[in-house]
This record gives structure tokens, C-alpha cells and sequence, in this order.
């Protein structure tokens, strides 16, 4: 692959299917990359000699070797279908900055309520591996999070709700709540049933909305981002506490 200086080599290391058109890619840079938990990177692929790229979330942790993404299929996409041709060994293009200020807002801020569809949860897990590697080395002050979680199915959560169940263990203040929307289609779920916004309101009353302390952080889908903002700014969450990372525009 022949690229210019903007931009890495990066060669998928593993990628696990999670459904026909979501799946976690693992991808070994050529060169060590820069970026803060909850950044985004910018992945591509050449195709006649021009190389399309889209962003991404990235779900590692900087600490890590590999970039991990966790990416849905969109089947008349430009990039995505040619993302989901790769096979492990294969390269494709990242480039070298990574960008986004959805991160972390530590300014005064110990309670964070982070809201996400399907692949929205990436940067929260990037932003938790990170989180729970300083807390242990006491690098960090105690903070409390909040992850709601939502897909249509349970197996749409992917890998990333077993991490989170497990990483309630190392993170003591950590609440990961799933919730599936289709439960016809997904009998055996005992968990919360509606979407993330539905959730959100649920559960509104118990959380600290209003304290100062609170930051709110909403990912995914630009529907699920709108309609929570609503919920928010109705429990009275100043604006400037409110962040959010909108996949795609309907
Ligand atoms: C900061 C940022 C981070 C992102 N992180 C992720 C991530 O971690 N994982 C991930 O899967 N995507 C992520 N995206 C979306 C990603 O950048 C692409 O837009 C997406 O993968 C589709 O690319 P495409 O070229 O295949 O489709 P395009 O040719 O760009 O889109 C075709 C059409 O599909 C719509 N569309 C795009 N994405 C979706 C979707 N998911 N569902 C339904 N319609 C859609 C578009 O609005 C457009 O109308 C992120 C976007 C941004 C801005």
C-alpha cells in the first residue's frame, strides 16, 4: 500500500463477527499511534488510486498495541462493504492524526452518564479500559459512570456487553445497563426493554441529572442523540454538559 506521509499502514490483525453487518475490527499500526480515549480515527481503503475514508470511533484503550473498532455495515455504503471484504493480514489506510473532543470532560466533573447505540458504546469502552488501567495505578480520581447501552437485539451488543459486565468489577462506580428494543425478536432477554432515550427517562429520577458534577455523553445514532438531549435538558442538564458524537445524518 502506497501512501503519503498523512497517513499509517495498518494491517487487521482479527476481526470477530458479531451479526452479517457488525463486526470488531483489530487493527496493528505500522507505526505507534497518538490519541486520547474517545477520539476518533480516519480509516480507509484505496480504490482507483483514491483513497475513501470514513471516522471511526476507536474502542482501545491508548495503553493498547492494537486499534479495535467495533463497525456496522452499511450495505450500499462507499466504504463500509469494502471494510467488511477484509480479511486478516489485509492493510487499509489510517491516517496519522487522530481527531474529536469527545472525550473524557474532567473539569470538575466525577458523575458520567454516557449513552450509546450499538457501535456508539467504542469511545465509552476506550474511555473505560483507560479509566480502569489509571484507577488501579492510582493515577486517577474516583469518578462514577453511567453506561446505557441499547440495540434492537442482545447479540447486536456484541462483545462489548460482557466487557462492560466485566469491567463493573474493576470499575466499583460502574452501572452498564443494556437495553434491546425488539424483544419479540429476542425471547430469552431479561433485561431493560426500550430504547437507550426510553431508558434514559426510566431512569432519569434516580440518576443525579441536575448536580454540577454531571456530565452527559450521547453516541450512535443522530435519532437516539436528539431524543436524549430532549430528556436531559428536560431534567434541567445545562447544555455545555451535554456532548455528543453523531454517527450519520438521516
Ligand atoms: C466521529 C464519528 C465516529 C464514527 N464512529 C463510527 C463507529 O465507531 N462505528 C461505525 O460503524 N460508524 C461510525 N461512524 C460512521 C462512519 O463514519 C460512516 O459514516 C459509516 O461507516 C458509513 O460509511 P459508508 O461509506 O459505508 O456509507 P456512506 O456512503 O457514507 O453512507 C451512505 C448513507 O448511509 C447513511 N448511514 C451512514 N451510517 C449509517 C448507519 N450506521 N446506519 C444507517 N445509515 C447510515 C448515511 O447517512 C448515508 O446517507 C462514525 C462517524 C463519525 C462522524
Amino acid at each position: 500500500m502506497n501512501l503519503d506521509s498523512k497517513f499509517i499502514v495498518g494491517r487487521l490483525a482479527e476481526r470477530i463477527d458479531v451479526t452479517d453487518d457488525l463486526a470488531v475490527f483489530r487493527i496493528k499500526p505500522e507505526e505507534a499511534c497518538h490519541f486520547i480515549a474517545g477520539q476518533y480515527a480516519t480509516l480507509g481503503v484505496v480504490r482507483d488510486g483514491k483513497v475513501i475514508e470514513r471516522a471511526y470511533s476507536v474502542a482501545s484503550s491508548p495503553y493498547e498495541p492494537l486499534l479495535e473498532f467495533f463497525i456496522e455495515l452499511v450495505p450500499d455504503g462507499r466504504l463500509t462493504p469494502s471494510l467488511f471484504d477484509l480479511r486478516a493480514g489485509d492493510t487499509l489506510s489510517v491516517r496519522r492524526r487522530f481527531s474529536g473532543r469527545f472525550v473524557l470532560d474532567t473539569t470538575s466533573k466525577t458523575h458520567h452518564l454516557m449513552a450509546a447505540t450499538v457501535t456508539g458504546i467504542a469511545p465509552f469502552t476506550s474511555i473505560l479500559r483507560t479509566y480502569a488501567v489509571d484507577a488501579e495505578a492510582g493515577r486517577t480520581a474516583p469518578m462514577t459512570f453511567t453506561v446505557l447501552h441499547g440495540a434492537s437485539r442482545s447479540w447486536e451488543l456484541g462483545t462489548y456487553r460482557m466487557e462492560m459486565e466485566e469491567l463493573q468489577k474493576r470499575v466499583p462506580n460502574l452501572t452498564y445497563v443494556p437495553t434491546i428494543s425488539r424483544c419479540m425478536e429476542d425471547s430469552e432477554w431479561r433485561g431493560e426493554l426500550g430504547r437507550v432515550e426510553d431508558v434514559l427517562r426510566k431512569h432519569a429520577d434516580a440518576l443525579p441529572l441536575e448536580e454540577s458534577h454531571l456530565s452527559a455523553y450521547l453516541c450512535g445514532h443522530p435519532q437516539m442523540i436528539e431524543n436524549a438531549r430532549g430528556v436531559l435538558l428536560r431534567s434541567r442538564v445545562a447544555p455545555e454538559r451535554i456532548h455528543s458524537e453523531k454517527y450519520f445524518t438521516l
